[in-house]
């Protein structure tokens, strides 16, 4: 690490909640050094994760298949030549630095075959506890899922899944749900622009477009990062980070930082409950007990339900 950067990293220690422009602007660094910089940071500040939570990301090679035109086709199974497959994978833990990844060679991209690339990220799945993947539920995850019957390998153990997709549909009304938009609208990294060409030179069995093919899906996956880490704390129902830790003191069950200010109530229909905010991240969380007493509880009516 940069002198800069080590200075930016004990910024964002120091304001955790401050943004990457808020980074820029008082120490002059750039905007790609200070986003690594808030992941290091947040790196350090949170406790050391015993949740092992996978960061992955797949491209695959398209069907081919006979058409009659170009516009609105209702296209039958029978006139599929050649079924898509995958032909890469990348994925990193959260917060380490190694990226693993595999791409086909070029006579299996052309022959279509993926059973030897997919046993690494069937690998990885298998270890994970979360998993993490824009449009997991029902893109990646079920097309792995797809590929891994077809090739004989067994269910991986159970894994939790966070589709940064479906939580920023859910939460951001962004007029794109594209990563690249809104990695771009959140000043953060993007995608390495391509075309379709990439794709038709991978499936001729391209050595330099599948290392290329490689290189685009490893930078898919550090923009995951970012962006998973930027939405964490919005993520309501986020997998509890501390069912992950056997601690005496409530942690943050977003980011699992045990630094934590209670503060305010939450209140459900017939339950208040005294909230905090994670220092670390900014998630709200609630305590499990409620604060009603079983002799209010005892004379409280609801409204009914219909
Ligand atoms: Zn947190």
């Amino acid at each position: 690490m940069n002198n800069l950067t080590c200075t930016a990293v004990e910024f964002f220690k120091k304001h955790p909640l401050a943004s990457t422009g808020d980074a820029v602007q008082t120490l002059g660094c750039s905007g790609r050094t200070a986003r690594r910089a808030k992941l290091k940071a947040r790196r350090q500040a949170t406790h050391k994760l015993n949740a092992r939570i996978l960061l992955f990301d797949i491209e695959t090679i398209p069907m081919e298949v006979y058409v009659w035109g170009l516009f609105k086709q209702r296209i039958s199974p029978d006139n599929i030549i050649k079924e898509w497959s995958v032909v890469s994978w990348a994925a990193k833990w959260l917060f380490e630095n190694d990226m693993l990844s595999d791409v086909a060679k070029p006579q299996e991209a052309a022959k279509r075959e993926d059973g030897r690339l997919l046993k690494g990220i069937h690998a990885l799945l298998d270890e994970a506890d979360i998993v993490v993947a824009h449009n997991a539920n029902r893109f990646d995850v079920r097309r792995l899922n797809a590929r891994f019957i077809v090739n004989n390998l067994p269910p991986p153990r159970p894994f939790q899944v966070i589709d940064t997709l479906r939580e920023a549909k859910r939460h951001f009304a962004f007029s794109s749900y594209k990563m690249e938009s809104i990695n771009t609208l959140l000043g953060l990294s993007g995608k390495i622009k391509t075309t379709f060409d990439l794709w038709k030179r991978c499936v001729a069995g391209d050595e330099s477009a599948l290392a290329m093919m490689q290189k685009y899906n490893k930078q898919d996956v550090l923009a995951l990062e970012e962006l998973y880490v930027k939405i964490r704390p919005w993520i309501k129902g986020h997998p509890n980070m501390g069912l992950f830790y056997d601690k005496p003191t409530t942690v943050c069950p977003n980011c699992g930082s045990g630094k934590i200010n209670w503060g305010g109530e939450y209140r459900t229909q017939v339950g208040v409950y005294d909230t905090y905010r994670c220092e670390s991240c900014g998630a709200i969380g609630r305590n499990r007990k409620t604060t009603v007493d079983k002799k209010r509880r005892e004379r409280l009516g609801v409204s009914v339900a219909r």
